[in-house]
């Protein structure tokens, strides 16, 4: 994402120094979502306004559209949050059709000697046009390369017939309360998986109660509300619960009156335990407590490891091993309290998923029954296993990290299985 401060970069300074916004991205998902059809011209919606445009020139109707259509797109002097963009968007004809041409207040004498030699576009718009564009076309460049599983083997792999599977699904559609998973269900890193904003619309005006769970102690709520946001997703930040919150709510059942603790760990947990009355202590706490987060070094573990030692009881936000990045797995929360608990000969105490109690806390606020309420997750040995231990009917997406044979191999299995949260939605809504 951008530097926010380039928010206020003037046009003739953007134009010799465009901000680095993701240039292959845009023009990736401009091809992918928005491919040349030539020869075969068609209407297509815009994902902005639900106008209609042409599609058989290529990208340039496209862009016709959106800068005749959309204010701030282009022209946007008046808009102090405008952001010029400088995308690269060689146009696939060398004439627009509808007409965009960069206005002269736009031009720099190099920047006009460019335009005529690669037809390239200056793109107009605010952050919240590109974060929008971003995560809803790079939602489809996911859709691409999820696996899309017929009806019939959503029914073997939730070992039902169809009209079984039906009427599981109607049960889970009729559910109160719905306690969902994030990565893999609602997004992938910063992208937003498909169905998801028919979801959540469904939660909204169905009068669903509804709460993000999630086992990363990292974040607080407000900055899982942002993400969102970004994604293009309003939720408040009363909607996100995070091992974290069960941490802290879990030790505050042990200690009303609250404690003191070491915390191993980032400032979604020291922030969550502090709501609850502890306090940090580096020489004699009541607990050790270990998070998710890449800021853990051998002299922490070190010293969690000797206060263990010397009689802290040693608590895990979750008990994840390891977790996904860019470049393959990095140790999580699990690794580093093993390391703890060899060292000291002391066992840990988790909370999070697979643990039932993360999800009676959860439930509990939503103010639903086990019965009344469902969990959605993508990972058989968390969600689901934390909806059989919870007994809270579980629904597995395959948007996720679970493949077929994660399901079958397991002897618990999901309540029923999907492609992703938009095919909980009835079809009717
Ligand atoms: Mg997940």
């Amino acid at each position: 994402m951008a530097d926010p401060s380039n928010a206020t970069t003037t046009t003739q300074e953007a134009v010799r120094r465009p901000p680095r916004v993701h240039d292959g991205r845009i023009k990736r998902l401009m091809e992918l979502n928005f491919p040349v059809a030539a020869g075969n011209p068609e209407k297509r919606e815009c994902r902005w306004c639900g106008g209609l445009y042409s599609v058989g020139t290529g990208n340039t109707t496209l862009r016709g559209h959106l800068n005749n259509k959309h204010a701030g797109w282009d022209g946007s002097e008046g808009d102090p949050n405008a952001l010029h963009l400088g995308l690269g968007l060689a146009s696939s004809s060398s004439t627009p059709q509808t007409g965009h041409q960069p206005s002269k207040r736009h031009r720099s004498p190099s920047s006009s000697s460019q335009h005529s030699r690669t037809h390239k576009k200056q793109f107009t718009g605010t952050m919240a046009d590109l974060a929008h564009l971003s995560s809803t076309a790079l939602s489809d460049l996911t859709a691409k390369s999820l696996q899309h599983f017929t009806a019939k083997e959503l029914c073997q792999l939730s070992e039902l017939s169809a009209d079984e599977y039906q009427a599981r699904l109607k049960v889970i559609q009729n559910k109160k309360g719905f306690i969902i998973d994030m990565d893999g269900v609602i997004y992938h890193g910063n992208v937003l998986l498909p169905g998801v904003k028919d979801f959540i619309h469904w939660l909204k005006k169905e009068d669903k109660k509804f709460l993000f769970l999630t086992n990363n102690s990292a974040p607080t709520p407000r900055e899982l509300s942002f993400k969102l946001a970004r994604l293009g997703l309003s939720v408040t930040e009363d909607h996100f619960y995070t091992s974290a919150i069960a941490t802290a709510k879990f030790l505050q059942s042990q200690k009303p009156n609250g404690g003191t603790v070491y915390v191993v760990g980032e400032p979604g947990l020291i922030y969550a335990l502090y709501e609850v009355g502890f306090s940090m202590n580096e020489t004699n706490p009541d607990y050790v407590v270990i998070g998710e987060g890449s800021s853990q070094t051998f002299d922490k573990i070190s010293k969690a490891v000797n206060l263990v030692y010397k009689g802290a009881k040693l608590i895990g936000t979750n008990p994840d091993v390891n977790g996904p990045t860019e470049g393959g797995i990095a140790p999580a929360t699990g690794a580093f309290c093993a390391a703890v608990e060899l060292a000291s000969g002391r066992k840990a105490f988790y909370l999070g998923k697979p643990t039932s109690l993360m999800l009676r806390y959860a439930a509990t606020i939503l103010g639903t029954s086990k019965d009344e309420t469902c969990i959605i997750g993508d990972r058989m040995d968390t969600d689901i296993l934390s909806g059989v231990y919870a007994e809270i009917d579980p629904v597995l997406v395959m948007s996720g990290v679970s493949r077929p044979e994660d399901v079958r191999s397991q002897a618990y299995r999901p309540w029923v299985v999907c492609n992703g949260v938009g095919e909980v939605v009835p079809r009717e809504a």
